[in-house]
C-alpha cells in the first residue's frame, strides 16, 4: 500500500538526501515492497500520519513504548527535565537515580553502565568480555540481531564449524571471523562448538527470546544449557535484553527463565522513548569499565539527563502498575485470533506470545529457529500487511520483525485488529 500524498512528498525529498529516504533501514517497507508514511503524531495506542490517517500500531517505536505513545506521565518528566538544561557533560542525579532503578529490578546487574543505543551496549559488552577472559572468539546465533557493530554483522556459513563471513561490504572478514554461528535452540550444536572453540571463545551473546526472527521462545532448558556451557569452558554469557528487558518481565527474560547471565544489554524500554542503552553485569567483571578499570568506553551524550527521566518515568509505572500479565493476556489473545482467522481462510499459520511481545508466521511450526522462520509465505504477509494498513492497523513491515503491544491497547483495540485482519486475510486469499 501506498500511502497519501504529503508522506509520498516527503520520502521523494527524504530520498534525496538520505539514504533510502530513511534513518534506519527497516523504516523504508523495503520487505512489504511499499512506502512508509511519515507520522506527525501518536498518542496512546495510535499514530496519525501527515496526511490525518490513524493507525493502531503495533511496533511502538520497535519496541520502546511499553506505555503507548505520549504518555503523560513520561511527558511531564520529560518536561520537567528539559527545563532545567539538556545535558551537562558532569554527573547528573538522574543517572544514579535509573542506574539503581536498573540494579535493583535486574537480577544478575550489580553495576551499570548508560550509552545511548543497542548497539553500543553490545558492542561495548563484547569488549569487556573478551578483556576479562583474553579471548576473542564470540558465538552467536543465526537470526539474533544485536545492533551493527562489525563483530555481529555475521551470519552462518555453510557447517557448523563454518567461521562467520561479513554479511555487509566494509565489514573486514578479519573481524566476522571471530565470529561463531549456530542455530537457536539447537544444543548438540552449541555444544559441538565449545568443545571445538571453548578454550578460545570469550562470549556466547543470545537473545534469550528471538525477537529479530518474528518471534521465537527458548526451548526449556536451551538458556539453562548456555549457562552451563559457558561456565564450563570458562567464556562469559551475555544475554542481550535490549528488546526483552522490561517487557517479557519487569526483570527481563533472566527473570522470567531465572538464568543467571554474566553480562546483560538492554536498550528500548529503558530509555521511555529515548536513544538510551546499557550494559551490566556482576561487579567483578564491571569493575573492568574505565575509569575504574582498563577496558576503554565513553560517551559525551551518554546518561543525558532528560532521557534518564524519561526511562526512570517508565519503569517506575510499570514497577507499580505491574501491568505484565494483562499485557501477556491481550498478546495472546491478539495472537490466537491472528491464527485462527488465518486457518478459517486455509493459510497456515503459527506463533507466539512472550510477555508484551508477539509474533505470528504464515507457515506450518514448529519454529524454533532462524532456518525454519525462512519457509514464511513471504508474498502472503506482503500483501496481507498492505491490506492491514490500508484498513488502520499498522504491523511491522517484515514478517521477521517481532509485534509488540502496549499498555496503551485496550480490548477494543484487540477486537478491532481483529476484524482488520479478518478482512484483510478475505481479500488476499480471495475469499473476501
Ligand atoms: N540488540 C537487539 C536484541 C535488538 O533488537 C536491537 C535493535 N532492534 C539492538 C541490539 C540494537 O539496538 P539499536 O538499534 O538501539 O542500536
Amino acid at each position: 500500500m501506498n500511502p497519501g500524498k504529503r508522506s509520498r512528498q516527503l520520502y521523494e525529498r527524504a530520498r534525496r538526501v538520505t539514504p533510502g529516504g530513511v534513518n534506519s533501514p527497516v523504516r523504508a517497507f523495503g520487505s512489504v515492497a511499499g512506502q512508509p508514511f511519515f507520522t506527525a503524531s501518536g498518542e496512546g495506542s495510535r499514530l496519525r500520519d501527515v496526511d490525518g490517517v490513524e493507525y493502531i500500531d503495533y511496533v511502538l517505536s520497535w519496541g520502546p513504548l511499553i506505555l503507548g505513545h505520549a504518555d503523560p506521565r513520561v511527558n511531564e518528566a520529560v518536561e520537567a527535565a528539559v527545563r532545567k538544561g539538556t545535558h551537562y557533560g558532569t554527573p547528573t542525579p538522574e543517572e544514579v537515580e535509573l542506574a539503581e532503578k536498573v540494579v535493583a529490578l535486574v537480577p544478575s546487574i550489580e553495576m551499570v553502565r548508560f550509552v545511548n543505543s543497542g548497539t553500543e551496549a553490545t558492542m561495548s559488552a563484547v569488549r569487556v568480555a573478551r578483556a576479562v577472559t583474553g579471548r576473542d572468539l564470540l558465538l552467536k546465533f543465526d537470526g539474533c540481531y544485536h545492533g551493527h557493530g562489525d563483530s555481529f554483522l555475521a551470519k552462518a556459513g555453510s557447517g557448523l564449524a563454518t567461521l562467520g563471513l561479513p554479511t555487509s561490504p566494509g565489514v573486514p572478514e578479519g573481524i566476522t571471523q571471530l565470529t561463531l554461528t549456530v542455530p537457536f535452540n539447537d544444543r548438540a550444536a552449541v555444544e559441538e562448538m565449545l568443545n571445538r572453540h571453548g578454550d578460545q571463545l570469550a562470549a556466547v551473546i543470545v537473545e534469550p527470546v528471538v525477537g529479530n526472527s518474528g518471534l521465537i521462545a527458548p526451548e526449556p532448558g536451551f538458556l539453562e544449557s548456555l549457562r552451563e556451557g559457558t561456565r564450563r569452558v570458562g567464556a562469559l554469557l551475555i544475554f542481550d535484553e535490549v528488546m526483552t528487558g522490561f517487557r517479557v518481565a519487569l526483570g527481563g527474560a533472566q527473570e522470567r527463565y531465572g538464568v543467571d547471565p554474566d553480562l546483560t544489554t538492554l536498550g528500548k524500554v529503558i530509555g521511555g522513548g529515548f536513544p538510551v542503552g546499557a550494559y551490566g553485569g556482576k561487579t567483578e567483571i564491571m569493575s573492568r569499565v574505565a575509569p575504574q578499570g582498563d577496558v576503554y568506553q565513553a560517551g559525551t551524550l551518554s546518561g543525558n539527563p532528560v532521557a534518564m527521566a524519561a526511562g526512570l518515568a517508565q519503569l517506575e509505572v510499570l514497577e507499580r502498575e505491574d501491568p505484565y500479565a494483562r499485557l501477556e493476556q491481550r498478546a495472546v489473545r491478539l495472537v490466537d485470533g491472528i491464527i485462527e482467522a488465518a486457518r478459517d481462510h486455509g493459510v497456515p499459520a503459527t506463533g507466539t506470545a512472550v510477555g508484551s511481545m508477539w509474533g505470528v508466521y504464515f507457515c506450518e511450526g514448529p519454529i524454533r529457529n532462524f532456518e525454519d522462520a525462512l519457509q514464511v509465505d513471504r508474498e502472503l504477509f506482503s500483501a496481507y500487511h498492505g491490506e492491514c494498513l490500508a484498513a488502520g492497523v499498522f504491523f511491522a513491515p517484515s514478517p521477521f520483525e517481532a509485534g509488540f503491544l502496549s499498555t496503551a491497547h485496550s480490548e477494543a483495540d484487540i477486537d478491532e485488529t481483529l476484524e482488520v485482519v479478518e478482512k484483510s486475510l478475505a481479500k488476499v486469499t480471495g475469499m473476501g
